[in-house]
């Protein structure tokens, strides 16, 4: 089968464009429900699925070699004034396409059984997670590295450091400059649980200009786009309307538009298979309500970066449908939550009133500490108004038997909390959100069943490791010393008192392995089984990093694409299914960034 290759180790690609040769119903392969007969197959070397943190790096580094790329993203696009002012602007804010929503916040609840379902923070739109994350941008600890799954392969942590050094300058990473009210009080939880001298500022990508400032691009030497000084408002997570967030449309998308590649908006990916003559046939339909336009795309390469659920959902229902049949049968193994908890402590409305609480102020996290070697603790904020996540906070509840009637009973012993947790007005200003992670071995995998209404979706059961926590000692600890430190009461999500933890690091499912039997993609971040598909997002981390993990996803994307040989050049890597060796980075024929300018 010819998949792009020009010769046995040489890449090539079909030019960008159109092609009006095949039909969409011939390409499609009996793809029914609708197929238009005449639908024109858009032809690119390269096809992204999705325009987060890996897909972005995978456009950029590709176009740079001189491929032709699409990135096709669900998602909308968004102005930097188009971003929702608050989280009560729920067509902006949230995500449910089929209620004609295309916010930049999914929420997914991965059902489970035994309890390892979670519910699942995400994000959506052309910049992926970037447009409502927090900016944080940590290297895990040398744990992740040396983690089972993969530590016999290479040298992770020796082979990625120039890696998260170049996506460190690339998504502008600097220490936060201030100390806020909220890492006031959070610090005086760290020394009284013993740890204070772990505290520390958070490394953010957010520009520190002059507050408001617009100044031309300071980071690209000019090959990017002009930035303003951050004002210190905490509205990251509802994305950032002031040009000062580090986002991916700031850097590596921007950057690879202007290198040639096109971002397709409001597309999402519903199939991937081999295409009759070689290369793939990706099918997308328009997103959102209404009739869904079917579109038809085909390349020699393909990328998923669709998020670690994105990704595996694909990837689940192409074998499944016998699409793509040789993927490895670990797809789903080793999904994880990053060992999450998000809880925290807020202040009654009226007494935060009278006290002038202002814990928004800052970037949406502004410092951590560890309570122990494997927790991580943050402080996280909302900006004023982006109160609508306070509805997701109940009363805090430890983990063990009967718990949804222990929750019951705490509600009932203090009656006067129902009215003050569902009161959310001013939520923000008042809360500190505590976001707990930690680099443990647990897991869950996630599998594509049949629902009781015939359709299939993902189900996730207890992986390897140790079941994933519904509850976290430490952290619960945490929020209630920081409830005693504001003057306030704890709380966690609601789901987790029904032993649903909530997570905004989900990773894994797609993971490396040394070879199919034990993990889905290789070294290089290929599929076994599918030469020329690749994932390159958070589903192929394959351990729990303790940290968040934007900077990881991105340096294992850019180390994995400077490894892709220049379009029409030998491919230095060994063929799919060899055992690994190290081999030198392909320089790109064309770089977006002057050099010497990062
Ligand atoms: C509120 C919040 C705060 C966070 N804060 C931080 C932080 O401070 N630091 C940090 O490191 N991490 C943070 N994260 C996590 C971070 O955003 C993710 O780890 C990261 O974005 C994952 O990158 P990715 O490349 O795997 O995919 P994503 O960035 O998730 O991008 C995947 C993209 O694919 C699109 N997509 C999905 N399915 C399809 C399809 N079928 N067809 C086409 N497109 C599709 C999605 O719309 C999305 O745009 C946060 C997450 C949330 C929700
Ligand atoms: S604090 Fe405000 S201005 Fe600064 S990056 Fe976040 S949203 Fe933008």
């Amino acid at each position: 089968m010819n998949l792009g290759f020009t010769t046995a180790r040489g890449w090539s690609g079909h030019r960008a464009g159109w092609a009006h040769t095949r039909s969409a119903a011939t390409a499609a392969q009996g793809d029914n429900g609708g197929v238009r007969d005449d639908a024109p197959v858009r032809r690119y070397d390269v096809v992204v699925i999705g325009s987060g943190f890996g897909g972005s790096v995978a456009a950029l580094r590709a176009a740079e070699k001189g491929y032709s790329v699409a990135v096709l993203e669900a998602g909308r696009r968004f102005a930097d004034h188009e971003l929702p002012q608050t989280s009560w602007r729920v067509r902006r804010f949230l995500w449910a396409p089929a209620l004609g929503c295309l916010g930049i916040q999914r929420l997914t609840l991965l059902r489970g059984r035994r309890g390892a379902g979670m519910l699942v923070l995400s994000g959506a739109g052309v910049g992926g997670g970037s447009l409502v994350y927090a900016n944080t941008l940590y290297r895990p600890p040398p744990e992740f590295f040396s983690d089972p799954q993969w530590r016999d392969i290479t040298d992770w942590q020796a082979e990625l450091a120039p890696w998260y050094d170049l996506a460190g300058r690339m998504l502008g990473v600097t220490t936060y400059p201030d100390d806020t009210p909220a890492d006031v009080a959070m610090r005086a939880v760290a020394e009284r649980m013993g740890a204070g001298g772990t505290y520390r500022p958070t490394p953010v990508g957010v520009y520190f200009g002059e507050p408001g400032r617009t100044v031309p691009d300071p980071y690209f030497g000019g090959a990017g786009p002009d930035r303003a000084g951050c004002l210190h408002c905490g509205a990251c997570m509802t994305g950032c309307r002031h040009n000062a967030k580090n986002s991916l449309p700031k850097n590596y998308l921007w950057l690879a538009e202007r290198a040639g590649a096109a971002v397709v908006p409001r597309t999402t990916v519903t199939a991937v298979r081999p295409a009759a003559g070689g290369g793939y046939q990706v099918t997308a339909v328009a997103t959102g309500p209404g009739p869904r336009r079917r579109r038809v795309y085909h390349a020699g390469q393909v990328v998923f970066a669709a998020g670690a659920l994105g990704t595996q959902r694909l990837l689940h229902a192409m074998r499944a449908r016998g699409d793509l049949p040789r993927l490895s049968d670990r797809i789903g193994h080793l999904t994880r939550s990053n060992s999450e908890a998000i809880l925290g402590a807020s202040v009654p409305a009226r007494a935060a009133k009278r006290r002038g609480l202002a814990f928004h102020q800052g970037v949406a996290i502004t410092g951590s500490f560890h309570p122990d070697a494997r927790t991580h603790i943050e402080p996280v904020r909302y900006g004023e108004g982006a109160n609508a996540l306070g509805l997701l906070q109940s009363a805090l509840v430890a983990g063990g038997p009967a718990r949804p009637l222990r929750w019951l009973g705490a509600l009932l012993r203090a009656p006067h909390l129902i009215v003050h947790r569902t009161w959310v007005r001013r939520w923000s200003q008042r809360t500190v959100i505590a976001l707990v992670m930690q680099s443990l071995d647990n897991s869950v995998t996630v599998r594509w069943r049949r629902a009781w209404y015939g359709r299939r979706r993902l189900l996730a059961e207890p992986g390897t490791g140790e079941p994933n926590p519904t509850w976290i000692p430490a952290g619960h600890r945490a929020a209630r010393l920081l409830a005693e430190q504001i003057g306030g009461y704890p709380g966690g999500a609601i789901t987790e008192a029904f032993n649903v933890p909530l997570t905004a690091h989900i990773l894994g499912g797609a993971v490396i392995g040394a070879d199919p039997s034990r993990g889905v993609v290789d070294a290089y971040h290929r599929v076994f089984g599918h030469p020329g598909l690749h994932v390159l997002d958070g589903a192929a981390v394959c351990a729990n990093l303790g940290v968040n993990p934007a900077l990881t996803i991105t340096a294992l994307a850019e180390r994995a694409m400077a490894l892709w040989p220049c379009r029409g050049e030998p491919d230095p890597r060994p063929p799919l299914g060899e055992p690994y060796r190290r081999v030198e980075p392909v320089p790109p024929a064309h770089p977006a960034v002057p050099a010497g300018a990062l």
